[in-house]
């Protein structure tokens, strides 16, 4: 089974606005086991939609639209499939008097060009929003689906999981084969390849390699009816997982920070950070974890000498003798950051994000990681290339990786 993607908007074609939307989409519909034929970007424009829907029309059966779906003139979603499938608008009363009260109790009028989001293609099933104001839509016609979400990637992310997955979940039925994703972290592609090589001839489903950043992701496709291929991924699982061990971290939706989270949770340990040259990234991605709160006891940003040697209590001398990026240097962060926040665990990060050296000559792109943990305080270091974001990037993963695996060593 394919889909077509199109997402409508003047704004993702003047890059003013990046567009998310297709991503998102293209991962889950993966994940699905439902293929995407073609992604299309069009204006806010009459006869781009109609003509990019048209063309899905022929060949695919699942076609996806986001955007112009608010109220005012510049979005037409809605009327452009309306036209191309040759059906009218009707209002859904229910969904104006909705507008009308989510308005009244914020105490004022509906502007009337809001009434245009309570119009739906006659036939069509109506979707929540639950973060605005405009709903989507799913009509099927002459064997095709066609789903209108809203453009805000919030509204458009949170109805396709609520109510579009389990419609097309429905609508595929055993048509489609299944599909896994085993993420990697900690090595690179080339040797993670040299290891599924040595289990010899694969004649398993093929597997294609996605490499991101620190990590790869093994996407894993069976082949035949549902239950055969279910059976298949699991069987080419259990052998990748033997050559490969921990350097699967999780599939599908798992993050990295997301299975730190659950060891840490799952063996009532507590982790505190000391950010030098990953300026609180790591904690950024440590707090997005929903329930952080119950393993991170906090971080500290100690980007200059002076915070390091005042707030961390590093020794002055030692800073100075070591350099303030040194494996010396981010082993006692990681120590003063375990001992200042009374933590189980902790990391400190120091390194040069670039572009030029810093002043002891030292690469840009060099990093040190280190975890103090109540089994003693390890250190790797990094040479990175890529610049400031990825030198951040890089190390606050590593860091994560580096957790997460002696986590897995203490629990053995
Ligand atoms: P609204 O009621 O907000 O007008 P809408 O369904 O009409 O909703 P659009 O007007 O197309 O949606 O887009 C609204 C905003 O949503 C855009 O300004 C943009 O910030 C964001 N957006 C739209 N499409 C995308 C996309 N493909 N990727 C990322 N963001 C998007
Ligand atoms: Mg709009």
């Amino acid at each position: 089974m394919q889909a077509d993607l199109i997402c409508v908007g003047n704004e993702l074609l003047t890059g003013l606005i990046e567009n998310s939307n297709t991503g998102f989409l293209a991962r889950r519909l993966w994940s699905a086991g439902i293929e995407v034929r073609e992604s299309t970007v069009v204006a806010d424009d009459w006869e781009a939609i109609r003509s990019a829907l048209y063309r899905g029309l022929e060949k695919s059966e699942i076609i996806i639209l986001t955007g112009g779906l608010g109220p005012t003139d510049d979005d037409m979603t809605r009327e452009a499939v309306a036209s191309i499938l040759g059906l009218q608008l009707v209002l859904n009363r229910e969904w104006l008097e909705k507008l009308q009260n989510m308005f009244s109790s914020r105490g004022i009028r509906m502007p009337e060009n809001n009434r245009k989001q309570a119009m739906i293609i006659e036939g069509a099933t109506l979707l929540e929003n639950q973060n605005g104001t405009a709903p989507g839509s799913v009509v099927e016609k002459d064997g095709s689906l066609i789903i209108m979400l809203p453009g805000p990637p919030n509204e458009m992310g949170m109805m396709f999981d609520q109510s579009v997955l389990p419609l097309l979940t429905e609508y595929k039925g055993s048509k489609v084969s299944s599909v896994k994703t085993l993420k990697c972290c900690g090595i690179g592609e080339s040797r993670l390849e040299e290891k599924i090589k040595s289990l010899g001839a694969w004649d398993l489903p093929p597997i294609s390699y996605v490499a991101k950043g620190f990590e790869v992701h093994l996407q894993i496709k069976g082949k035949g009816n549902a239950e055969d291929a279910f059976a298949s991924i699991e069987k080419a699982e259990k052998q990748l997982k033997s050559v490969l061990g921990d350097h699967i971290y999780g599939s599908d939706d798992d993050t990295l920070a997301g299975r730190v989270a659950e060891l840490m949770i799952d063996n009532q340990m507590t982790l505190a950070l000391a950010e030098s040259c990953s300026g609180g990234l790591l904690s950024d991605m440590v707090t997005d974890i929903p329930g952080s709160s119950k393993f991170y006891k906090g971080g500290l940003v100690a980007y200059s000498g002076e915070v390091k040697t005042g707030k961390l209590g590093l020794d002055k001398d030692l800073l100075e003798l070591e350099g303030e990026v040194s494996e010396t240097t981010a082993k006692a962060m990681a120590e003063a950051a375990k001992a200042y926040f009374n933590s189980d665990m902790a990391v400190g990060i120091t390194g040069i994000a670039g572009p030029g050296s810093n002043s002891s000559n030292k690469p840009a792109g060099l990093v040190y990681v280190a975890v103090s943990s109540n089994s003693g305080c390890q250190c790797k270091k990094l040479n990175l290339g890529g610049g400031r974001r990825i030198v951040k990037e890089r190390s606050a993963q590593l860091a994560l990786d580096m957790v997460r695996r002696i986590m897995l060593s203490v629990r053995l």
